[in-house]
């Protein structure tokens, strides 16, 4: 391991390196080790991934779908969720046959509404632009509504088997963890994982990254004593760098490298004397959100849900968010979704689906 946390030439039995940026202006080379390691690792450990529901389709309309749900729904919910919809819109046609208040009303409980209303969208134009077939290059999955940088390559990836690597939260903290050793910038974080993916295993490689910062590298605890990675992850080398070990100990407990003891590594005692995690603030690492309970967002899903029962009054707002004594920012918040597009106004004032 490099002293300035990137990874350098290890030794390779196959002989295959591959270069990578691994920093601003640095490119380090990575070999082939990490990838089979964590395949390796995979293997292991993927009969229970293997049981969600979106693992056993190579359906390019159920995978958007399932993306478009992981995007920003837990893995157990979208679990629970995901037949229901698959059954109500099995193809992109039938999503882009039904009302977008249909497609709203099926999602309504998974949180983040508009991602319901840019499914349907994406489903009209798939229809429109492609004959109802979910298009198979990243530049088309990329021009159709609601269709980000992370869905387009899981798409790409799990579906078509491309060479497409995905960074989602997990695969970011990885990154940004084991092999760079530094929070990584967008750019950064994409290049780096395209520099990984073994052409022939797209598919494999992806879920296995995917699986591993899910299971092992965790967001909290990661599990570093028993990591497959731990000789040689950039953050858990670098606690026991000498120079990080000499800053560390200045400001705890007096050990240092030349001569005792180096700061914990992650994961294996208490977090005092461990450079800051590399992940926070890295691109597609997910921030912890803000609390939601007595927020907006709280008070979006509660109006979105009484609207898929029927017409919502406006006098009605302040007992359905459950701020009677704030019936202005009630209203503020039902605005907002009309101009979302996820209620629309009738003559009335009366909100609905659309
Ligand atoms: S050693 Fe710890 S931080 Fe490094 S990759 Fe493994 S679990 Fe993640």
């Amino acid at each position: 391991m490099r002293p300035d946390g990137a990874l350098a030439r290890r030794a390779d039995p196959g002989g295959a390196s591959r270069d990578v940026a691994a920093g601003a202006a640095d490119t380090a080379l990575v070999d082939t080790a990490l990838v089979d390691t964590v395949l390796a690792w995979w293997q292991g450990a993927r009969a229970e991934r293997d049981a969600l529901p979106w693992r056993s389709t190579r359906d390019p309309w159920e995978i958007l779908l399932a993306e478009t749900m992981l995007a920003q729904t837990s893995v157990v919910r979208a679990a629970q969720r995901y037949p229901d919809l698959v059954a109500l819109f099995p193809t992109a046609r039938d999503c882009a046959r039904a009302a977008a208040g249909d497609v709203v009303r099926a999602w309504a409980g998974l949180g983040y509404n508009r991602r319901a209303l840019g499914l349907h969208a994406a489903a009209g134009a798939i229809v429109e632009r492609h004959d109802g077939a979910v298009p198979s290059t990243l530049d088309e999955l990329l021009a159709l509504p609601g269709v980000g940088p992370y869905t387009a390559r899981a798409v790409l990836a799990t579906a078509f088997g491309v060479g497409a690597a995905v960074v989602d939260t997990n695969v970011g903290r990885v990154l940004a963890r084991a092999v760079a050793g530094h929070p990584l910038r967008r750019a950064e974080a994409q290049r780096l994982a395209d520099g990984l993916v073994p052409a022939e295993r797209s598919r494999d490689w992806n879920l296995a990254l995917m699986d591993f910062g899910s299971l092992v590298c965790r967001s909290r605890r990661p599990a570093c004593p028993s990591c497959p990675l731990g000789s040689t992850c950039a953050w858990r080398n670098a606690a026991t760098r000498p120079d990080v070990a000499a800053r560390e100990s200045g400001r705890g407990d007096g050990a240092t490298s030349s001569g005792a003891r180096a700061p914990d590594p992650p994961g294996a005692g208490p977090n005092e004397g461990l450079p800051p995690d590399p992940a926070v603030g890295s691109a597609g690492v997910t921030a912890r959100q803000s609390r939601f309970s007595g927020s907006d967002r709280e008070g979006r899903g509660r109006i979105v849900r009484a609207a898929c029962d029927g017409p919502v009054l406006p006098a009605q707002l302040g007992q359905i968010t459950g701020w009677i004594a704030d019936e202005g920012r009630a209203r503020r918040v039902a605005a907002a979704l009309v101009a979302d597009g996820l209620l629309v106004e009738g003559p009335g004032g009366e909100l609905r689906l659309p």
